[in-house]
């Protein structure tokens, strides 16, 4: 704040950086971005960990961190990973979880089950937004309630939709999801500068992802123009290859490191702490189980030379997308702990041939950025340009009477986005599109803007349908809702003015609305998220069995059935978990059988043969 203390009566925007390892909190003082640091004045990194104790008891941050290798299966790390994604987007690298990812329907969102309850990634990170906003209330002694939260260039709507949910369901009125490599350009204040036009290259190597974004800024807008990157490797491969080196050194092989736990323990950190003395010294000496290991410098050079190279092959390629070359980079930005490795920093900078941007903390810098872009927001910096955005988030209803946010609010305007739907039911010619405004999760609760049936779709079979609304909203702020069957090429459009009869105080109200009631909107949207799938499933069950009969055994149709029954009995109750378990034992049950059914359908086609109706 300009004053130097922080003002009690100013809202305080604080700025995030919500990491895949790592989250911090950071704020404007004297003119300057600080991290939040922990009561003991140490750490500004709080690890994204969350721990569910026996007790039903949440611990966030370190206190997680230090039960991942004692509790794995209460302990939820990298939820980064899993936001807004469906489990087909996850299905490939659920090995690398030691926490249970449900695989109940490829198409829908995952969801982490810990003993009995269900959780989604929004949820888990909504925790670890709460203990960032706590930490800030406390170090600022004022009521913290307004973010900016960084996410990754490459993230899609989904995703950055599911951060915004995120940070309401913490309390937390999410101002704008600002992309981190222009939060760490704006931390070194590139891009302040009126007039300012250049391309810049921002490198961010992490403890587990790599990511390297191009960024091309022009009068205050930062645009990306490529990014490219490898979301399994950081200074954990470091760590592996150094964990290798010391194996080979003490003679160990890896399959006793296996059942040894606590050596393994041990040579983890060990090989860790070896590579982070390395950054400054040239020869590390440290003890594993009693006896000395050792390593230097240009031992560990040459281990991480080849995954330093990835990184290099990375931005190669994503100077190639943006059809640039590398002296047309004029600057670039080192972000994440692990471009402190002098290897990484020297070859970086030998690649784009000048010195690299490093003087601040690299775990920093990002969130540092965010408390930048919050200032200017709260319009500290009045010499720095805002966007015209939307006041108040636009989509329309879907099943259920839920909320789908086409066009979030804060956009920018002018701003197009699309999704893609599709009918329930088989055969169905006709499909309401009711466009809403608002924050609440039941359109119930949002105002109505209009509504219009799209007409003349073909018969087809529910969910074979694909219904594209398009939502454009022009420099005016007249919003076009266009919407078309894509396979049969019928369309229909209208026009709205989302402002029109709104004043400035029912959308302020509007907002606060949402935040009071997002944990009970959460509730509803889950429980009503659940049943949706769960009628879904009871659909296409009966359809299976229907279809199937030639091929099941009479006590597995009744076994079959006996489980849609439950199921459909566990939708009638108002717990999402119970629907959840329901649908698990369900597709447990009936996936072998699924299986067995396309085996004889493909056998069928090959032999000219059509074995049941369909
Ligand atoms: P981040 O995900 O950005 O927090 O990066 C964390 C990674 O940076 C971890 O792999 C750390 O081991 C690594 N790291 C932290 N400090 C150092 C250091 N001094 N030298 C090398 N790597 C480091």
């Amino acid at each position: 704040m300009k004053d130097g203390s922080v003002d009690q009566e100013r809202d305080v925007i604080v700025g995030i950086d919500l990491g895949t390892t790592n989250s911090l909190v950071a704020f404007m003082q004297d003119n300057h971005p600080v991290c939040v640091q922990d009561t003991n004045g140490k750490n500004t990194l709080v690890p994204s960990v969350v721990h569910f104790t026996a007790a039903e008891q949440v611990l966030v941050g370190d206190a997680a961190k230090n039960l991942l290798v004692s509790d794995p299966a209460h302990t939820i790390y990298s939820v980064k990973r899993l936001m807004g994604k469906s489990y087909k987007d996850v299905a490939g690298f659920q090995g690398f979880f030691g926490y249970k990812i449900l695989d109940d329907d490829a198409e829908s969102l995952v969801k982490i089950r810990v003993q009995d309850r269900y959780y989604t990634p929004v949820e888990l990170s909504a925790w670890i937004l709460r203990e960032l906003k706590t930490r800030a209330e406390s170090r600022l002694g004022a009521k913290v309630s307004k973010a900016v939260i960084t996410v990754p260039a490459y993230f899609n709507d989904n995703q950055r939709q599911a951060t915004r949910d995120a940070g309401k369901l913490a309390g937390l009125d999410v101002l704008r999801i600002v992309n981190e490599p222009t939060a760490a350009a704006l931390a070194y204040g590139i891009g302040l500068a009126p007039q300012q036009s250049e391309c810049i290259a921002v490198y961010d190597l992490g403890g587990g992802t790599f990511d390297i974004s191009i960024l091309q800024i022009q009068d205050g807008i930062f645009e990306v123009l490529a990014t490219n990157g490898d979301t399994f490797l950081g200074g954990d491969d470091f760590d592996r290859a150094v964990i290798d080196f010391f194996l080979k050194q003490l003679n160990i092989d890896a399959e006793i490191l296996a059942e040894e736990k606590s050596l393994g323990q041990e040579i983890r950190l060990q090989a860790e702490a070896a590579k982070k003395a390395l950054s400054t010294a040239d020869q590390f000496e440290g003890r594993i189980g009693g006896k000395a290991v050792r390593i230097s410098r240009t031992e560990f050079e040459s281990l991480v030379q080849p995954l330093v190279q990835r990184t290099l092959d990375c931005c190669r390629n994503a100077l190639s997308d943006a059809k640039l070359q590398t002296h047309q980079i004029q600057k670039i930005v080192m972000v994440g702990g692990s471009t402190r490795v002098p290897l990484v920093k020297q070859q970086v900078s030998a690649f784009f041939q000048q010195p690299v941007f490093d003087n601040l903390n690299p775990d920093e810098v990002v969130a540092l950025g965010a408390a930048i872009q919050a200032d200017i927001l709260a319009g500290n910096q009045k010499d720095l340009l805002l966007l015209d955005v939307t006041p108040l988030s636009l989509g329309i209803e879907t099943v259920g009477g839920l909320m789908d946010t086409i066009i979030a609010r804060n956009s920018k305007v002018p701003n197009k986005a699309g999704r893609q739907y599709t009918t329930s039911v088989d055969g169905q010619k006709n499909l309401k599109i009711a466009v809403f405004q608002g924050e609440r999760d039941l359109v119930e609760h949002n105002r109505k803007l209009g509504e219009f049936v799209l007409r003349g779709i073909p018969p087809m079979p529910a969910g074979l349908p694909k219904i594209d609304i398009q939502f454009i909203l022009n420099a005016d702020g007249i919003l076009t809702v266009r919407a078309s069957e894509l396979r049969s090429g019928v369309a229909q459009e209208v026009d709205i003015r989302p402002t029109y009869g709104i004043d400035e105080e029912e959308m302020a109200r509007m907002l606060l609305d949402s935040i009071a009631h997002a944990q009970e909107d959460r509730q509803v949207r889950g429980l009503l998220e659940a049943r949706n799938e769960a009628n879904n499933l009871l659909y296409s069950g009966e359809k299976f069995l229907e279809q199937n009969r030639a091929i099941l055994a009479a006590e597995e149709v009744e076994q079959t059935k006996k489980l849609l029954n439950d199921l459909l009995e566990a939708t009638k109750l108002d717990d999402k978990d119970v629907i959840h378990r329901a649908i698990e034992t369900l597709n447990t049950y009936t996936s072998p059988l699924a299986h067995r059914a396309m085996d004889t359908t493909i056998r069928a086609a090959m032999r000219g043969t059509k074995v049941s109706e369909g």
